[in-house]
């Protein structure tokens, strides 16, 4: 296990500035004085891509993330490892001929070990914190992220520490707890419990899996973009949720890592969709002034992407621009009704954040025709039980 061999540089998303690889790096060091900073200045890894085009190509018969090492900052860790990644692409023709599209494809996120797409980033955590000696990773999430480490942790045998918010479901607790982790709930919701793993992780040397800041972990999330855009091309659009903007991001860089190796000619619309209670990165994109938000000690169903200081905004914004996106917000009522659709006519069992993709495509089926385009929706997570 090593750090990668052809990561080239991190460019910081905020000023441009195109700093050493650095496998501790976390954000811009140009940037940091810097004043009235409203997004954190994370950085984007880059490649040379000639070199992992065709390492790539060389690699065929490996299965999953690390199939794409060559992109990745990390190779595969040597030790224990779950497997994610190479996950199914999945046809939905039912929904498609509801929507009037020409195929519906699900990326089918659920089938990681711990049931999410965040098994992607988890997978390059371990490696990049094996390679830094680290014996002990933390991270802040809503559930699945946490979940996902302590999975991920207690299989290869390292300390775990994952902070959530106030109010998370009890089945996400005892998930945690089955997993072996040291669990701290926070005194108050997402933000707070981010602020105080960040804080705990630099006292204690812990490696911090919070994706936003950390220019690595991104990495892994975009592999789930390399294997569609692998498997079927660039699709017309590819829907995603959203919440600190890394996921959609990342799956932005896949697809435009995807077109300069010239597996493709075109990049898909990103169409990333919020909650319609918790939604600055839809009025940051629309261009409207920042609403105030409900402070309420329920989380909304899709609590997943339900993030008022998304951290990885920067990314998001610049894929969006890249592949002229689009970000939608959907109500409650939406989403459920889109996870008895996805269930009722794909067979598919999404969480409720996942299921927002859907509810998603249906709002924009109703502003423009769909016809003859190609979608996907990436089923994030299947964790129904909370
Ligand atoms: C974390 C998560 C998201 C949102 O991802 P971001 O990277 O925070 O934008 C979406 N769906 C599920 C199931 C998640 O766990
Ligand atoms: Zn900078």
């Amino acid at each position: 296990m090593r750090v990668s061999a052809l990561a080239t540089g991190l460019r910081c998303l905020r000023c441009g500035t195109l700093h050493a690889f650095d496998p501790e790096a976390r954000l811009c060091s140009t940037c940091a004085g810097a004043e009235e900073v409203t997004d954190p200045a994370v950085l984007d890894v880059t490649y040379d891509y000639t070199a992992a085009a065709t390492r790539i190509e060389e690699a065929r018969a490996v299965h999953g993330v690390f199939r794409f090492a060559p992109l990745l900052p990390a190779d595969a860790p040597s030790g224990p490892q779950l497997h994610a990644g190479g996950t199914p692409l999945t046809a939905a023709p039912r929904l498609a001929w509801r929507l009037g599209l020409s195929e519906l494809w699900i990326k089918d996120e659920t089938r990681n070990p711990t049931r999410c797409l965040k098994d992607r980033a988890t997978s390059v955590a371990i490696a990049m914190a094996r390679t830094a000696g680290a014996t002990a990773l933390c991270c802040a999430s809503a559930g699945n992220a946490a979940i996902s480490l302590a999975g991920f942790c207690a299989n290869a045998g390292l300390d775990c520490h994952v902070y959530v918010p106030r109010g998370v479901a009890p089945q996400r607790l005892e998930w945690l707890r089955a997993f072996g982790a040291h669990v701290t709930v926070a005194d108050g919701d997402y933000d707070v419990a981010y602020d105080q793993a960040e804080r705990d992780a630099a006292a204690n040397g812990w490696y911090s899996r919070n994706c936003a800041i950390n220019p690595f972990l991104v990495e892994g999330k975009k592999t789930a973009a390399l294997e569609i855009a692998e498997a079927i091309g660039a699709p017309d659009l590819v829907v995603s949720p959203v919440g600190d903007g890394c996921t959609l991001g990342a799956l932005g860089k896949g697809f435009r890592e995807a077109r300069t190796m010239g597996w493709t000619s075109s990049l898909p619309r990103l169409v990333g969709v919020q909650g319609d209670r918790i939604r600055p990165l839809v009025d940051r994109w629309e261009g409207l002034a920042p609403r105030t938000m409900p402070d309420d000690d329920a989380p909304p169903r899709a609590a997943s992407m339900a993030v008022r200081r998304p951290r990885n905004a920067l990314r998001l914004l610049e894929e969006l621009r890249h592949s002229e996106g689009a970000m939608l917000a959907v109500s409650d009522v939406d989403i459920i009704a889109a996870q008895r659709r996805l269930a009722a006519e794909a067979g598919v069992v999404a969480e409720h954040t996942s299921a927002a993709t859907l509810a998603g495509l249906e709002r924009l089926a109703e502003r423009e025709s769909l016809a003859r385009k190609v979608a996907v929706l990436v089923i994030t997570g299947g964790r129904v039980d909370q």
